[in-house]
């Protein structure tokens, strides 16, 4: 049966239901809170608290959470009931104002990296009142903020709603300098494409390697990989169709913006696109997105992947941020306008202003952006088949590029004609959308009217991303709007002042070329670009004295909080190595050494019986020969890693931990996964312990 899109945003306590929930006053005051992206007034929770449970119960809640995000990309909450125990014996269902704004759950078993010593365990949720609250599983969902006894942020959240007000407070001061006198916000806007890959459970369940770490850590090269380019927009399978469907219908009755669903590039990958939204909405939106992907593929007995590179040699999954600028009223920053060079407008200028602090902020922070798409998982995926590299810089397409640069060299500007800002060329087109097949390459790519961050992993919160471009924008902003305020000559002057000191200053990070080359990688160290090449180096990025100083200015992290997302980044990285390589260890001595021993001795004993009947075949012994090399180059490469494993235990600092697993035992993982990929291909199919990858990537 179709989906019934009245029941859009059924599960969604939105404005609708508040509308009709609310007495006006209270209504308006709620509504006040959002839009500014306030905290709620205490003096209304009380009326809010109860409205809210009212309708949560009529939809079938007993309990209510305070949702939120810590440090892990994953979500959490305690649930709570709505009882309140009487005197004779019945309950009455109570939630208070105070229940909504606040929560204090135990904050000792969540990563603080140093921030909560274990005796001030408590730490604190409070209400985010610009995502709306919602209702699954019985349970009332309360999107909230986690921070520490002290005020210290605990989660993803909080820096992001506080790099919110900073854009919005520069952003309002640009657009007010070219004649907007009547937006009351800008908010940053994402949408975030989802990449996935859909496996059968039954394999899944089969391979520890998915199970425990969501990758496989062996498995040689199947037959047919994605060399034949027949996936990516292809028909969808009825099994992937009819997923596809209840997961968007979950989503809508969520209010997820579901838009946009198809095949991707390796075989068994998908994506799903929703519609943008705030930032901070559509932090929430994919973070749901990603449960109930997973509960919905298991109900269909698939399994969904969202690691960034479940499997070698195909395509790995990212999250493509596509991240612009909005006033509440609607109008897009980053939309160039009619770029008439004849007569340049208002919008056009403000465009470009925009366009500069993006351009020269990308370049100071490219370290704190890479940073931002850290996890270990994504070491496996950029630079390597179809995903951008660890370099970071912009793609903007020829037009708009030579435009810049046009504008820079100047010359001939009339103080008072915003016409004169490209006076020497002819009449543009407007710009074209996708400039070339290049920008695809791209991990910072202009489409438009947005710009689209390509290099986030598939499986991290896009809250981080999202901070780190908030606040460095802001920044740009700030200094720029700082220098229209007061020109030395006329704006428009100042303008082309601004486009020309950026191009000359920033505009190495701008890069229209191929990414995917090794003569990208020369060139951009020629250009002095950082090319962070690996999560240890990478996650150091963000306690950088520039990284820092920046953060702090605007009150998103102070330098504590800078130190402790380090040490949980660096923590996490070694124990998903550590967790890895154990891994590969129980799989290497329970399951594929013993299986290419008792293969090795079923050919021996076939050769011996021919020979017994008197048939000498050398094919055979020569298998026997290469099994049995296998089997030492297996045990070979076990006992290093296992001996180099136990290595870590002697007491090293975070960094050093990490460095460790990055540089001794990773490459030990790669020799052992070697190994048994070696022999795979030697031993007979079903002599095989595990699903090879023609089982798990063409099964569904
Ligand atoms: P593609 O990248 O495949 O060309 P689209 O351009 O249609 O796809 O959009 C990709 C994503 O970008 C979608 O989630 C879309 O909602 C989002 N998007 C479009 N406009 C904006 C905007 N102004 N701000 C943020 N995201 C946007
Ligand atoms: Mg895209």
């Amino acid at each position: 049966m179709a989906f019934d899109f009245a029941s859009f945003g059924c599960m969604v306590f939105d404005d609708r239901e508040m509308k009709k929930r609310l007495p006006d006053g209270i209504y308006d005051c709620l509504k006040q809170s959002i839009h500014e992206g306030e905290s709620l007034h205490p003096e209304i929770a009380d009326t809010v608290a109860e409205a809210m449970m009212n309708w949560a119960v009529e939809k079938g809640a007993t309990h209510y959470t305070h949702w939120f995000q810590p440090m892990t990309s994953i979500t959490a909450g305690k649930h709570d009931s709505f009882i309140a125990p009487q005197k004779d014996g019945s309950v009455l269902l109570h939630f208070s104002g105070k229940e909504l704004i606040k929560g204090e759950p135990d904050a000792s078993s969540f990563p603080s990296g140093g921030l909560r010593n274990t005796f001030e365990a408590r730490g604190y949720t409070t209400w985010d009142c610009t995502s709306p609250a919602f209702v699954r599983d019985g349970t009332l969902y309360i999107p909230t903020a986690f921070c520490s006894y002290t005020g210290e942020a605990l989660d993803m959240k909080t820096p992001l709603l506080r790099s919110m007000s900073v854009i919005s407070e520069q952003a309002l001061r640009l657009i007010r300098l070219f004649g907007n006198t009547t937006s009351r916000r800008v908010n940053a806007t994402v949408g975030a494409e989802q990449e996935y890959f859909l496996l059968d459970r039954r394999m899944y369940e089969k391979r520890l390697d998915l199970k425990i770490c969501g990758r496989t850590l062996f498995g040689a090269r199947p037959p047919k990989g994605q060399e034949m380019d027949d996936h990516y927009f292809g028909r969808i399978r009825l099994r992937v169709a009819e997923f596809m469907q209840q997961l968007d219908e979950e989503l809508w009755k969520l209010g997820v913006t579901a838009k946009t669903k198809h095949n991707e590039a390796a075989p068994a990958q998908h994506e799903l696109a929703p519609i943008f939204d705030t930032v901070n909405v559509s932090t929430d939106h994919n973070q749901l997105t990603m449960e109930i992907m997973r509960i919905v593929a298991k109900k269909n007995g698939l399994a969904c992947l969202l690691h960034e590179k479940p499997f070698a040699n195909v395509n790995g999954s990212g999250k493509h941020n596509n991240w612009s600028l909005s006033t509440d009223d609607g109008r897009n920053l980053l939309d160039p306008g009619k770029l008439d060079p004849r007569q340049v407008t208002y919008e056009n200028l403000q465009f470009f202003v925009v366009l500069c602090a993006i351009i020269s902020a990308v370049d100071k922070h490219a370290d704190l952006l890479r940073m931002s798409a850290a996890v270990a998982g994504n070491d496996h995926r950029l630079g390597m088949s179809e995903a951008p590299p660890t370099i970071i810089s912009i793609f903007l397409g020829e037009q708009l590029t030579s435009m810049l640069e046009r504008a820079a060299q100047g010359g001939g500007i009339d103080s008072g004609s915003c016409g004169a800002l490209f006076d020497d060329v002819a009449v543009l087109p407007t710009l074209q959308r996708d400039d070339s097949d290049r920008n695809r390459t791209s991990p910072f790519a202009f489409t438009g009217n947005k710009f689209e961050f390509r290099t986030v992993g598939s499986s991290a919160s896009i809250a981080t991303a999202n901070y780190v471009l908030n606040t460095i924008v802001a920044e740009s902003l700030e200094e720029f709007c700082g220098r229209l305020e007061n020109p030395k000559n006329s704006l428009d002057d100042e303008v082309r002042a601004i486009i020309a000191e950026t191009m000359r200053e920033h505009g190495r990070i701008i890069y229209n070329g191929n990414n995917y080359t090794q003569e990208w990688v020369e060139e951009a160290k020629r250009r002095g670009l950082p090319n962070l090449t690996n999560t240890v180096d990478a996650s150091r990025a963000i306690v950088s004295e520039e990284s820092i100083r920046v953060l702090e200015k605007y009150r998103v992290l102070s330098r504590v909080e800078c130190e402790s997302r380090c040490e949980i980044k660096l923590e996490n990285y070694s124990k998903v190595i550590t967790i890895e390589a154990k891994t590969m260890l129980e799989m290497v001595e329970r399951q594929y050494l013993p299986a290419v021993i008792s293969y090795a001795g079923r050919c021996a004993d076939s050769y011996n019986a021919l020979k017994a009947a008197g048939v000498e075949n050398r094919s055979l012994h020569s298998l026997v020969e290469k099994l049995s090399q296998n089997i030492s180059e297996i045990s070979g490469a076990y006992d290093a890693l296992e001996a180099t494993l136990c290595q870590l235990q002697s007491p090293l600092s975070t960094l050093e931990n990490a460095q460790f697993c990055r540089d001794r035992i990773c490459p030990l993982m790669q020799k052992l996964r070697l190994a048994v990929d070696t022999a795979e291909i030697n031993v007979a199919e079903e002599s095989w312990p595990t699903p090879n990858y023609t089982d798990l990537l063409h099964r569904v």
